[in-house]
């Protein structure tokens, strides 16, 4: 079954009213610019081919219930108590936590509108997802896009793609409790078939880059390697508070606003560790740039060396990588990938690696093979493709 009529399904076990709509939005992995977002920085996501589906029926009260076949459960609130109910309080939570991501995102949109609450309808709505949950695909930006993309037309809110990223934020930090950047939400609303997003974090502005994949004969593959080191929340915070001293010593608002020709003066003012972590974004922001021409001027066969370079720049200078992220890069180059590099916030999570496509068969080899050898656990692999953002489908 697909997700697809895996959530027409889920509704109709809520209602028997017809479904107004069904409403989609996909995961997306990042190809280069990594711990970048929140130094006001560059990042080059895309969006992937697996997505969450949405059905929605409208009610003849004003309250909005939420499914999910994550949970047998559905969740149920009168829409005139969602104020009360978000932001949570640490201890105080009202709903599951799956469900304070579609909840949080109405609640969002109405703080976002301003609309009388009073004067919208009230809906079913029955989630079903085929993006793998924290494989580092970003299921939350889906979940929130897809909820976010239904609500937004059967309300006629009339907000564009960026105001629902926005949004979809808003409820991944605020209805979740969440610390996140927004890159993955403006992935999922904007994403365009064969096509990555160059954005610029600090002015949201978005560029549309192709990929030209297939064009190439390659293939993204993601080797989900399945663990995740306890240090990944304190590592993730340790990490944002060395940028944030790094520009204080710089006199910058935000790494951003630094470039390669800045440092040598860093290292001569700051300790060695938050030179690395400077150093590590300050070459990130310009792989991110020299990608982006790169694909513009020769195509993804010549991105290789940077992807290659933005995991050496995560290992040894920003020390966010882990043993099995190593292993499954340096098996993908080693069996022939063009380029490899870990992604997402680091100390497990996923790699990714950009293979001929006759190579994939081997490459995947050569990685569970690595992993077998130095006693991890098999990691998943399967390749993605660059596909279109959030959408109506029917
Ligand atoms: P990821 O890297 O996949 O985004 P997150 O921890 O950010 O990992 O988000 C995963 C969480 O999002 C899940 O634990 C769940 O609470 C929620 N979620 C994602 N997809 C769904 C879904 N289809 N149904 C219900 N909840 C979902
Ligand atoms: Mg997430």
């Amino acid at each position: 079954m697909t997700a697809a009529s895996e959530a027409r399904a889920l509704l109709a076990t809520l209602t028997r009213t017809a479904s107004s709509g069904e409403w989609s939005a996909p995961g997306r992995v990042n190809l280069i610019g990594e711990h970048t977002d929140y130094n006001d920085g560059f990042v080059l996501p895309f969006a992937i081919d697996h997505r969450t589906h949405v059905a929605l029926a409208e009610r003849t009260d004003a309250t909005i219930r939420v499914a999910s076949t994550f949970d047998a459960a559905p969740v149920e609130v009168a829409l005139s108590a969602l104020p009360d109910v978000f932001p949570q309080r640490d201890g105080h939570e009202t709903v599951p936590e799956w469900a304070a991501y579609p909840l949080g995102v109405a609640w969002a949109l109405v703080h976002a509108t301003g609309v009388d609450v009073s004067t919208l309808t009230g809906v079913d709505i029955a989630i079903a997802s085929d993006v793998p949950v924290g494989a580092g695909l970003s299921s939350s930006a889906a979940i929130e896009g897809s909820t976010a993309a239904a609500l937004n037309d059967v309300w006629g809110l009339q907000l564009d793609p960026v105001a629902l990223a926005r949004v979809g934020r808003t409820a991944e930090n605020d209805a979740v409790g969440a610390p996140t950047g927004i890159m993955d939400q403006m992935a999922s609303m904007l994403g365009r078939t064969d096509a990555a997003i160059f954005l610029d974090c600090r002015s949201l502005e978005t560029t549309i880059v192709d990929l030209g994949f297939d064009r190439a004969g390659l293939e993204l593959l993601v080797m989900d390697t399945r663990v995740s080191h306890s240090h990944a929340t304190g590592g993730y915070g340790e990490r944002r508070a060395s940028c944030e001293r790094g520009a204080e010593i710089m006199g910058v608002p935000a790494l951003r606003d630094l470039s390669l020709a800045d440092l040598p003066r860093a290292e001569q003012l700051m300790d060695d560790v938050t030179f690395r972590r400077v150093r590590h974004i300050v070459t990130e922001n310009q792989r991110v740039l020299d990608t982006v021409r790169a694909l513009e001027d020769d195509g993804p066969a010549a991105i290789g060396a940077l992807l290659v370079a933005s995991h050496a720049s995560m290992r040894d200078d920003f020390e966010i990588s882990a043993p099995e992220l190593d292993t499954a890069v340096d098996a993908a180059l080693a069996a022939g990938a063009v380029g490899a590099r870990m992604t997402g916030g680091g100390f497990g999570g996923a790699a990714i690696a950009l293979v001929a496509h006759d190579r994939v068969g081997a490459v995947k080899d050569a990685v569970d093979a690595a992993f077998a050898a130095s006693g991890f656990a098999a990691p998943v692999q399967f390749t993605v493709t660059p596909s279109q953002g959030a959408r109506r489908d029917a």
